[in-house]
């Protein structure tokens, strides 16, 4: 039964309580007038990394507004969307307590997250179109239930989860609807990130990871309201976005034109693999995809995952994934990959 939305009762009570970490670098702000920093005990010889990097990733962040035209104080960065997917467990769920709604098949770091911090896990799984049973879900959650996960476009199926099925979870739930863009670089339609001011307890996840090919760096992110990301600020690591990952990224940024031409090919790639899976003999279901991932159903996951293993390709098998009997999980690879990739699923008999 949905009440008014209020976050003050959302957060865990430790949590409010506390006073987060104050760092030499938080205590002095003004990096960038030429001083002697002798307040954080670094080594005063030059490494170029002999400085701990910015807390507040300003210059980062700067960057990032500005092309997502919403506010600095709507955005949280982290290591990679894993940590910040963590800190809204360690934010909002009590151990022991409280649960988490997950719609399976869908991301697997969800339950890991909620296990490691001890949290209950309610599962609704998705209909046979892999979309969100809501009513079902707006049943299953009870007053301990903070957090629903959608995954949009969702791995490890590749297709968008319906706007008007989470904006229906956004208007009748309590807690957070936690929406994972990871892959929504690859779809033609606009980020959730767009609706913050409709919605209070929505937030929006993202990842370089995955369009902006820098997943070796680790830079995750979300979008909320001013108040949810001052409390995830409040309890995050004070340096977890390290100095080479807000350089390389703030480098990636400038290349716009190169990630969006990248992007392109991908889903170009992605038209043309999914043609040939469909000819596939032994290819029994190819999943639309708005990911750069496609999923397929085959005769015999196990023996095709092993016989392409043996042509020295490696895919992902998401036979054991609820709905997902038998089905492979191929990642779109550059042209020369995918015509491997191709060239071996028709030698396979
Ligand atoms: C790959 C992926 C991520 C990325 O996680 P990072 O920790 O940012 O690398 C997040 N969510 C989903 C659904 C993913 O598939």
């Amino acid at each position: 039964m949905k009440t008014e939305f209020d976050l003050h009762t959302l957060v865990r009570a430790n949590v409010a309580a506390m006073q987060p970490y104050s760092s030499a670098r938080d205590e002095f702000k003004d990096f960038d007038q030429e001083m002697i920093f002798l307040d954080a005990n670094e080594n005063p010889f030059d490494t170029s990394f002999n400085r701990y990097p910015d807390p507040k990733q300003r210059d980062l962040k700067t960057l990032i507004t500005e092309t997502e035209k919403l506010d600095k104080a709507q955005l949280f960065l982290g290591n990679g969307s894993d940590e910040v997917l963590d800190l809204l467990f360690r934010a909002f769920c009590n151990p022991g307590k409280d649960n988490v709604l997950i719609v399976p098949p869908t991301y697997g770091m969800y339950k890991v997250l909620a296990q490691t911090n001890d949290i209950g896990i309610k599962e609704v799984p998705l209909d046979l179109d892999f979309q969100v049973q809501t009513a079902k879900v707006l049943e299953a959650v009870d007053a301990q239930t903070k957090l629903i996960f959608i995954c949009s476009p969702n791995n490890p199926t590749g297709n968008s989860i319906a706007r008007d099925k989470i904006e229906k979870l956004l208007a009748n739930f309590n807690g957070l609807v936690i929406v994972d863009e990871a892959y929504v670089d690859f779809t033609d339609t606009q980020s959730w990130s767009q609706r913050l001011k409709d919605f209070p307890n929505l937030v929006v996840v993202k990842t370089m990871s995955k369009a902006y090919g820098l997943a070796g760096l680790r830079l995750g992110m979300c979008w909320a309201s001013s108040e949810i990301v001052a409390i995830l600020n409040k309890i995050k690591p004070p340096y977890n976005v390290n100095v080479l990952t807000q350089q390389q990224t703030l480098a990636r940024y400038a290349k716009k034109q190169e990630v969006a031409e990248e992007i392109a090919n991908i889903k170009m790639q992605r038209a043309t693999l999914a043609a040939s899976l469909k000819e596939c003999s032994f290819v029994s279901q190819v999943f639309p995809s708005e990911a750069n991932f496609i999923l397929a159903r085959v005769d015999d996951a196990n023996m095709r995952y092993q016989q392409l293993i043996e042509k020295g390709i490696v895919i992902r098998n998401r036979s054991t994934q609820t709905l997902c009997e038998n089905t492979l999980r191929f990642t779109v690879g550059t042209p020369e990959e995918n015509n491997k990739l191709i060239t071996a699923l028709d030698s396979l008999v």
